[in-house]
């Protein structure tokens, strides 16, 4: 018998800005070693719903659970990794090293302010090595092109030794060799360390390429289905750069 955990849970989710109405509704499940990706157009509530699932924002209406707990009894978030939009968090000019960035990551389980365990170095090192950046450790982070500085993101991530890692948008602004790379190095995570991916991209591509399931937000769940069923379904219209601006659901006329 295959044995499914659930390992986030969001039911009814509804958010508004004020006025504007971003998430209506939205239920959705992962279950433990699934690879998610949320795709969307721009501007169709899909990083609103992340951060109402890491419990940055909370929803006017619905419920998030966590390994089966609800959000507001859940304390374990270091089981949550999550590597943020590159462009919108990072400044370029950070003065700290490889090494130092992925040691970061194990800050957030025991706060800011504590000294350094060798259990810390050696999970940055374990990370470092995941992702194949351990050779630069000593280099610093600005210096590095945007898809070697993604890996380091991950690095960071997965120093903390969590079971699901989010990821919003993380190839944006990073070349195809590059992008190949880092889908490749999320597959390994996935299918050699067991890891629990969600990620958001309007990539629709590579992302059919990549993961188990798709989930497609805008505003509502239009959709939730393998990726053959995806493909089967759906109409895009409109490709600019390697990425689906709109997506056409429903039947063909
Ligand atoms: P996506 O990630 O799918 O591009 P977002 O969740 O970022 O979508 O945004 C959904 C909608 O909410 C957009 O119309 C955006 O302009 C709006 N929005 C996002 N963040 C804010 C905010 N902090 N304040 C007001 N409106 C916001």
């Amino acid at each position: 018998m295959i044995h499914t955990e659930t390992v986030l849970e969001a039911r009814d989710i509804h958010f508004s800005y004020g006025e504007n109405t971003v998430l209506k509704g939205v239920t959705l499940a992962v279950q433990k070693g699934d690879y998610l990706g949320i795709v969307g157009p721009n501007g169709a509530g899909k990083t609103t719903l992340l951060k109402i699932m890491l419990g940055l924002m909370a929803p006017s209406q619905g419920t998030i659970a966590w390994f089966g707990n609800d959000i507001h009894q859940f304390k374990d978030w270091p089981k949550i990794g999550y590597v943020p939009q590159k462009a919108t968090n990072f400044d370029g000019h950070f003065p700290a090293t490889v090494y130092e960035v992925a040691l970061m990551g194990r800050y957030g389980r025991r706060g800011l302010f504590h000294l350094t365990t060798s259990d810390d170095k050696n999970q940055a090192q374990k990370a470092l090595e995941h992702v194949g950046m351990w050779e630069l450790k000593d280099r610093l982070i600005s210096d590095l092109s945007g898809g070697q500085q993604q890996r380091v993101f991950i690095a960071r991530a997965l120093a903390i030794e969590p079971e699901i890692i989010f990821l919003d948008e993380p190839t944006v602004g990073i070349d195809q060799q590059a992008k190949n790379d880092f889908y490749a190095l999320l597959r390994k995570l996935n299918h050699e360390l067991g890891k629990t991916l969600v990620l958001i991209s309007h990539d629709i591509e590579m992302v059919t390429r990549e993961v188990d399931h798709i989930a497609c937000v805008d505003r509502e769940l239009v959709c939730y289905s393998t990726p053959e069923e995806f493909l089967k379904n759906t109409r895009f219209t409109g490709v600019h750069e390697g990425e689906v601006q709109v997506i056409v659901h429903g039947h063909q006329h």
